[in-house]
């Protein structure tokens, strides 16, 4: 016989022989049974885990010419499962049945070919009770051609049923899915793969270990067909040894271009201990061996995902598909690092991933990219920094705010310097640094009288930098200010780098006579909240108002790109009319403030009850936000009647 690949020589005949697809083998054996035959299936899911098998074998179970529950010598069929011994069944199997009727609708998918195909559909089957039609690829079908289905898919003759394999059910026409039993199918679990491929291993006469069928299953990814392909390929190269073809894992890496995990379990380790050196000769040496850069990343990209899920969901988590010993690997690999840092690691490798794919110089980029993982894991989380620094304004010993350089052991990490700190300084219940209290010190300094410049943050330092910047500060003082005023030093260096003048943009021109600048606000903040433009409404309100001759002046906080989108043509509208009737004459000006300037005028407002304000402030998780954080509410968008 000549040779057959072992994907199709083990293609299964019945529903029970089907690995992974529980669910919609049992479901089809029972509509068999109880003679509920759909005249539209769809079966969808990813390459090579059942779906034109599992088409084939309804095919043959509903044409089985042995009528169900028959237990007679002749033709024995007590379930619906095909008896695969009728001339329905065996021609089925050997593809040439008259009645089923197999179309590749990749290279058949025009409206041609589906008006033929419907025209043929009228005839009666030539022998057996129904004329079915596989359709492979199916939403490779044009939409025309869908169309011209449509009708016959909703009135169908009784005797046709039409099925269509899918990879992706998402581009049928909805009208098309509407019409059909619809099943989705899994991939194939690790376990399931293994199962299957040692009992095809031992049915061939193949001498494989664990852990090559695992590598195997592994490469598969959910894929049965692909892991069989795989296997062919790795047979194939296989040494003979006492006339059997010996699979070994080292073989197979060796075929697939892969390089065994404990590799990547190495570079983790070296990253772990901040060992850079370490990490560029290990990747060096793979890469001399003749590995792609792009194999690596990607191979290193499972990996860190499977330690991230191993981190996660714990070593037995199913989301873990692969083997025992991969499993414990994982596990390894992840009590060396946090969460966040893994979640870091991933999206890093990712990135450089996708850059390998389209960028010169790979080996640069996969370099650059496993350096960055080093230094990431010296970033300190911003939360810990914040409680580094004191409310007293005493320095933490040792100050820790700086970012850690030190390596420490494989097995404690950086966590020893990271779970040492709230131990040095327990007396902060709460985060000793608000940043509400600075922008409220600013404000209280200009409460006497609007100064002539108003002072500003420059938005070129970012809080993180700035409070490492204060931290600093507190550090080298003496006499120990209080985080607070330290910041507030250095922000005034900053203005006086960032002083920057402001470009007016002429949002709209408006005459008037009133010049009552709060009731102006309030009126104009209330139209544009009324209107749906609560941003609008909330840069207005936070703005810095000034009267300028016949111009009043909004300094909002925004920068000049973004204040077209807020303060659009329709919410200058809103402005505008409003104006008009509150019969103000001025015209109404918005400049972006990009240092992003504090309203000096804005007194704490407080919320007249019954508002949403009011109502926000009562609730218990924004009480405990407030308790707990000295947080305050500035602002309450009233999304109830958005839809
Ligand atoms: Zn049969």
């Amino acid at each position: 016989m000549a040779y057959q690949v072992l994907a199709r020589k083990y293609r299964p005949q019945r529903f029970g022989d089907v690995v992974g697809q529980e669910h919609v083998t049992r479901t089809l054996l029972n509509a068999l049974e109880q003679g509920r035959i759909a005249h539209g299936y769809i079966f969808s899911g990813h390459r090579g885990i059942g779906k034109t098998t599992i088409a084939r074998i309804l095919a043959m179970a509903l044409n089985c010419r042995t009528a169900i529950g028959s237990t007679s010598e002749s033709g024995s069929r007590p379930t619906p499962e095909p008896c695969g011994f009728c001339d329905s069944c065996t021609e089925i199997r050997a593809g040439n049945a008259v009645d089923v009727i197999e179309i590749d609708a990749a290279t058949n998918r025009g409206i041609d070919e589906i008006r033929e195909l419907r025209d043929a559909a009228r005839y009666r089957p030539a022998r057996d009770k129904y004329k079915i039609y596989i359709l492979d690829e199916a939403h490779q079908i044009t939409d025309a051609a869908f169309n011209a289905l449509l009708k016959t898919l909703e009135e169908p003759p009784d005797h046709v049923v039409f099925m269509m394999a899918t990879t992706q059910p998402e581009d049928f026409p909805q009208t098309i899915r509407s019409r059909c039993q619809h099943f989705s199918f899994h991939a194939v679990k690790f376990d399931d793969i293994l199962g299957q491929l040692r009992s095809i291993a031992g049915q061939e006469n193949i001498a494989a270990d664990d852990a090559a069928l695992a590598l195997l299953a592994e490469a598969g990814d959910g894929s049965m067909r692909d892991a069989l392909s795989i296997m062919d390929q790795a047979i194939a190269s296989a040494p003979l040894v006492d006339g059997k073809a010996k699979l070994d894992a080292e073989q197979i890496r060796e075929l697939m271009g892969s390089v065994p995990n404990t590799v990547f379990e190495r570079l983790l380790e070296a990253i772990s201990e901040n060992q850079t050196a370490g990490v560029i000769e290990e990747i060096n040496t793979l890469l001399n061996a003749g590995n792609s850069p792009a194999a690596l990343a990607r191979q290193f990209v499972r990996y860190l995902r499977n330690v991230l899920m191993a981190r996660i969901a714990g070593e037995g988590s199913e989301l873990l598909q692969v083997s025992a010993d991969e499993r414990a690997r994982a596990a390894r690999s992840a009590v060396l690092f946090s969460e966040e840092d893994l979640t870091r690691f991933l999206q890093v490798m990712l990135r450089t991933f996708d850059e390998l794919n389209y960028r010169q110089e790979q080996r640069f980029h996969l370099e650059l990219g496993l350096v960055k993982l080093v230094h990431l894991q010296r970033l300190l989380p911003v939360e810990e920094l914040l409680s580094q620094i004191p409310s007293s304004g005493k320095p933490p010993a040792g100050g820790g705010a700086l970012p850690r350089t030190g390596s420490s052991s494989s097995t404690g990490t950086a966590s020893s310097t990271r779970t040492a700190s709230p131990v040095r300084s327990p007396e902060p219940a709460k985060p000793a640094f608000s940043p509400f209290e600075t922008d409220r010190n600013r404000k209280a300094d200009g409460e006497g009288g609007r100064p002539p410049e108003p002072p500003t943050v420059p938005r070129a330092l970012t809080p993180l930098e700035a409070t490492a910047r204060a931290a600093e500060t507190t550090a080298s003082k003496a006499s120990a200010p209080s985080a607070v005023e330290a910041l507030e030093e250095t922000t005034a260096v900053g203005v006086a780098l960032a002083e920057e003048p402001a470009e007016e943009t002429e949002t709209g021109i408006i005459q008037a006579s009133s010049t009552d600048l709060d009731r102006i606000r309030e009126a104009v903040c209330a139209a544009l909240n009324d209107k749906g433009h609560n941003t609008a409404a909330v840069l207005l309100d936070d703005g810095n108002w000034s009267l300028e001759g016949d111009t009043i002046r909004v300094e909002a906080r925004i920068k000049k790109t973004m204040l077209g989108l807020t303060m659009n043509l329709e919410a200058e509208k809103i402005v505008r009319n409003t104006l008009r009737e509150l019969g103000v004459t001025q015209k109404l000006v918005v400049v972006p403030g990009e240092n992003g300037a504090p309203n000096a005028n804005a007194k704490p407002r407080t919320a007249p009850s019954g508002s949403v304000q009011a109502a926000a402030l009562e609730n218990p998780l924004v009480k405990q936000a407030m308790d707990l954080f000295g947080a305050e509410v500035r602002s309450v968008l009233d999304l109830r009647d958005k839809k």
